[in-house]
């Protein structure tokens, strides 16, 4: 078929929409499954909010390209969608193969040679070129998260002589696991560093930092992504034995904005029984310390070739939301999956459907809370009253999120809407649990002028309609810039008859 766009609808303003009645976000990861725009704009349709590209694969051209086709797609689909980029970190990976892959069977030799340029049946190379020293006879390795198992048998110089237990595919830069962790690699690689200026080059809303064991590893992210003139809110990928011990998670969470409870590496270095609880307890630390969460691997994994989910998938995604993730991600289901649209589309339906018997614990949640900020107080002031009031809507006039961030730490059952005029802000609020960004444009002084486009814009999208009470959170005085410090109690359409 020929594939010309159709002028008109290229060119179409965005229209107002709907927004979706979903609290949990969806996180996908881009790859050749998902990079061409019209996959973009189905999956957006289909309720993507944060797109992940994962600087393990492709080059920085193909993430170059990526982020400019998700910024069309989003604008065709009036979708806000924040970018997220993942540094490789200091995971050890194979190398590539001559023919992208191979199959091995129990039993087989297979030698892991950091000398290698492209694997065969005999072998592959290794990114990590010190593994030879962190290993030795009688070791556990696990490859691909655990689906593929060798045991050493000797070290020589570069080259690791494994032989297969557990069998398998072995694809392209696959990563390796020692059982038990403690391989020795830094925190951030060469490879990392030319990627975190990657990431400030393309103006990334996150930055994904992968196996840290300290806040120090975060505080050093920072420093190269600040230096790059980067924006980007951390996240911390919890995937490390180091990283769960007690003391280490706070110290992390101190250092960022968020976490990622990434079980495909976690499982493989704690034991796949111990995750489940970690997940619970990081979930619930996070929401304490006002810092988000992403619960990430094999949530839809069967999907991958499947157009249906696995009854324990869905259970699963359901459980993360109860558990109170910001957002939930996908892996390979949209990266090189054969049907990503209906994954985002199965994952989604999950989410809305457990969001219903989601138990609202802002009172118990609410007793707990310190807080001395002035700004924060009105945050949780409004959550407060729109929760007892039972208020359609919560509409945040914002500059940084901040006041949406708090908000959307407890459970309250109104949604938030985030007004603002700065686009950044707009984008990294798309991955706030409960939380819905939208632009405003009003940047002068005059306090009726911007309630009234608030209101307008909160109609026009369906939020709310005239006569619903909505509370209301803002700065005064108007267009100067400075904490929120009011909270209104306003019946919508009141200006337009007053
Ligand atoms: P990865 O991180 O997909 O980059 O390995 C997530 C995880 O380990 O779960
Ligand atoms: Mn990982």
């Amino acid at each position: 078929m020929n594939h010309t766009p159709d002028q008109k609808s290229v060119q179409k303003p965005v229209q107002d929409f709907a927004l979706p009645q979903r609290s949990t976000k969806i996180v996908a990861t881009l790859g050749p499954a998902s990079s061409d725009l019209a996959t973009l704009e189905r999956m957006f349709q289909a309720g993507v909010d944060v797109v992940r590209l994962n600087f393990s694969h492709g080059t920085a051209e193909d993430h170059a390209l990526r982020v400019e086709r998700v910024r069309e797609a989003g604008a065709r689909t009036g979708r806000t969608v924040a970018i997220m980029g993942d540094l490789q970190g200091p995971k050890i990976r194979v190398g590539k193969f001559r023919d992208g892959k191979v199959t091995l069977a129990p039993g087989d030799d297979f030698i892991l040679d950091a000398g290698m340029a492209l694997g065969d049946a005999s072998g592959v190379g290794l990114d990590y070129k010190e593994l030879p020293r962190d290993v030795k006879k009688g070791d556990t390795l696990l490859l691909d998260d655990g689906r593929i198992v060798f045991d050493v048998v000797k070290v020589e110089a570069s080259r690791v002589h494994c032989k297969v237990r557990h069998g398998g595919v072995l694809s392209n830069n696959k990563g390796i696991n020692r059982m038990g962790g403690g391989l020795t690699a830094a925190a951030l690689t060469a490879k990392d560093m030319d990627d975190i200026k990657l990431a400030a080059r393309l103006g990334v809303d996150y930055l994904a930092v992968s196996f840290p064991k300290t806040g120090a590893d975060m505080y050093m992210a920072r420093t190269l992504l600040q230096a790059a003139g980067g924006q980007a809110f951390l996240i911390a990928k919890i995937e490390r034995a180091e990283a769960v011990v007690p003391g280490a998670l706070e110290d992390i969470m101190a250092a960022c904005e968020g976490i990622m409870v990434a079980r495909g590496d976690l499982a493989v270095e704690v034991g796949d029984a111990s995750v489940p609880a970690l997940q619970k307890r990081m979930i619930r630390l996070a929401r304490e310390q006002n810092k988000l969460t992403i619960t990430a691997t094999q949530m839809m994994e069967s999907m991958i070739s499947s157009p249906i989910p696995t009854r324990a998938e869905v259970s699963d995604v359901a459980n993360a939301v109860l558990d109170g993730t910001d957002a939930v991600m996908l892996s390979a289901e949209t990266a090189a999956g054969s049907y990503p649209v209906e994954t985002v589309a199965a994952m989604s339906r999950v989410c809305i459907e457990a969001e219903k018997s989601a138990p609202l614990t802002l009172d118990r949640e609410f007793l707990d809370r310190v807080f001395t900020r002035v700004d924060q107080s009105i945050a949780m002031a409004a959550l407060f009253t729109a929760y007892h009031l039972k208020v359609k809507a919560i509409a945040s006039l914002t500059e940084s999120g901040s006041t949406a961030l708090w908000m959307s730490r407890l459970n309250c059952g109104v949604p938030i809407y985030a007004l603002t005029v700065q686009d950044a802000t707009r984008t990294r609020c798309a991955l706030y649990r409960d939380t819905y960004p939208l632009p405003v444009h009003y940047r002068g002084r005059d306090r009726e002028e911007l309630l009234l486009e608030a209101e307008n814009v909160l109609v026009a999208h369906g939020a709310v309609q005239e006569g619903d009470i909505i509370v209301l959170t803002i700065g005064e005085p108007i267009g100067t810039s400075g904490g929120t410090n009011t909270m209104k109690i306003v019946r919508v359409g009141e200006h337009r008859r007053s």
